[in-house]
């Protein structure tokens, strides 16, 4: 009979059971490495971390404990959590390694249920909840699944103006001899095709820029080099009339390119929201404010075009594309400002408030049904202490630091700007701060972060009552 009991116990334990799947995105180097290192390091020091007040199941009590489990997906790689560590915990420390590709960890949260049938039933359950960490890039793609390949060319051709133009050249360049209604010739598009590539990552790499299409051209995961990621926009098509585009064979150059951006479409951008998006529950989506504030206004405005993309995501209104493809299931969607640690704390309300000024107005304008959202600042990793210094008789904020070669610095980097800055930010361009080297730690100690009990207590804390 007690058998009977504890096998009835165990199966009733297991249909209660429940799971969540974070989604962790932002474009690269917005510090999703780092979010999810400091995330699964917070909770695994759950039952004596001091470092979470703002978690309500933690300061409560109600969370009981956490583990790292086998990821289910096992198609997905893996996160690299002992790495990231390994790298903090070295001498000098240093960032984890950033994922350029979809990854994956699951850890399973023991807490006590508050209320409803759980609590009746249980003293304890468990939560399983899955990271699943992907480039913000790949969000970029989704309005290719509205445009052909022609439309999708003029577009691209629209948007080549001031650094774009510049940093295309190469490209444009060798792309005037090219001839759409030839015969299609694989080798003059692959070598295009590196051409077209290069700029994309130049636009990254030197130009600050990130709304880059296709996305996975710079993220290409374990598709580099597929023939798939080898085509590029028409972006010369001025030169052809209608008909003679319309009348161009399957075995021409356009062809070629027409049906290689379709299996992109298809079998990457499609594939991508129908394995993954369509059965995340909770998002977060990281922002690095601070880089294009002090590139300058052509990268900030980039940026912001880019999280107007990417919100197009969770656009999930009776007759958006999502819908039509599966039927979402995000219900809730954080976006954080990284690296808060970067300004003295005097500076992140500013810095809440121009992230809700970024995604706010899209926000708006847009049908996001059944979405909760909220915008915080947070540091995940901790890298700088704030205090005052003296300044011309007076006690001003500062921050103190090591810098990535080993001296130790104290600056004020600058004023955030409460709103979208104009041209008068611009001009006085009051903002420099530099990247400095992670806090000495010891392995049996939580990170150091801002907020990040905030941000948990956002995505998980209605799932652990
Ligand atoms: P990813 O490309 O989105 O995965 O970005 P990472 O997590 O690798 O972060 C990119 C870089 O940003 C790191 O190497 C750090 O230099 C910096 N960074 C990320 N998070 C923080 C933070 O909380 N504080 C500070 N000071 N720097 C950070």
């Amino acid at each position: 009979m007690n058998r009977l009991g504890n096998e009835l116990n165990k199966l009733v334990n297991r249909s209660l059971d429940r799971h969540v799947r974070l989604a962790v995105t932002g474009l690269s180097r917005a510090g999703k490495t780092a979010f999810i290192t400091s995330l699964v390091n917070q909770l695994m020091h759950v039952s004596t971390n001091p470092r979470l007040p703002l978690f309500g199941a933690v300061r409560d009590g109600h969370l009981l404990g956490a583990k790292r489990v086998p990821q289910l997906d096992m198609h997905v790689p893996k996160f690299g959590y002992e790495e990231g560590i390994s790298a903090l915990l070295a001498t000098p420390p240093d960032w984890p390694t950033p994922t350029k590709d979809v990854s994956q960890t699951r850890i399973a949260l023991r807490y006590k249920p508050q209320k409803g049938p759980l609590k009746l039933l249980q003293d304890s359950a468990t939560l399983y909840l899955d990271i699943i960490d992907y480039p913000g890039e790949w969000l970029l793609d989704l309005p290719l699944l509205e445009m052909d390949f022609l439309t999708w060319s003029r577009q691209q051709a629209k948007a080549l103006k001031g650094k774009r133009e510049e940093l295309a050249q190469q490209w444009l360049e060798e792309g005037e001899t090219f001839d759409p209604l030839a015969p299609a010739d694989e080798a003059a598009i692959e070598r295009l095709s590196a051409r077209f590539t290069e700029y994309l990552f130049k636009c990254k790499a030197e130009g600050g820029l990130h709304w880059v299409q296709p996305g996975r051209f710079v993220l290409p995961g374990e598709l580099a080099g597929a023939p798939v990621l080898q085509f590029f926009p028409l972006v010369w098509l001025d030169k052809l009339s209608e008909q003679e585009l319309a009348a161009a064979g399957d075995d021409t150059n356009i062809g070629m390119l027409k049906s290689r951006y379709r299996y992109y479409q298809q079998h990457v951008v499609k594939a991508f929201y129908k394995e993954h998006f369509s059965k995340f529950d909770r998002q977060i989506i990281l922002v690095d404010c601070l880089q294009p504030l002090n590139a300058g206004p052509e990268s900030f405005n980039d940026m912001r075009q880019a999280l107007d993309q990417l919100m197009q995501s969770f656009r999930y209104g009776r007759s958006s594309l999502l819908r039509r493809l599966f039927s979402p299931r995000i219900d809730k969607v954080l976006f954080a400002a990284t690296k808060a640690d970067h300004v003295t704390p005097e500076q992140h309300p500013n810095l809440v408030s121009l992230m809700q000024q970024l995604v706010n107005e899209a926000w708006q304008t847009a049908s996001f049904e059944g979405i909760k959202m909220d915008c915080i600042s947070l540091s995940s990793i901790q890298a700088t202490a704030p205090g005052f210094v003296e300044y011309q008789g007076k006690q001003v904020p500062a921050l103190r630091g090591v810098t990535m070669s080993g001296e130790t610095k104290t600056l004020f980097p600058g004023e955030v700007p409460r709103r979208l800055p104009g041209d008068d930010f611009w001009q006085q361009s009051g903002f420099d701060f530099m990247n400095f080297r992670p806090l000495n730690i010891q392995s049996d100690e939580p990170l150091p972060h801002i907020r990040m009990d905030k941000a948990l207590d956002y995505l998980l804390g209605d799932k652990l009552r």
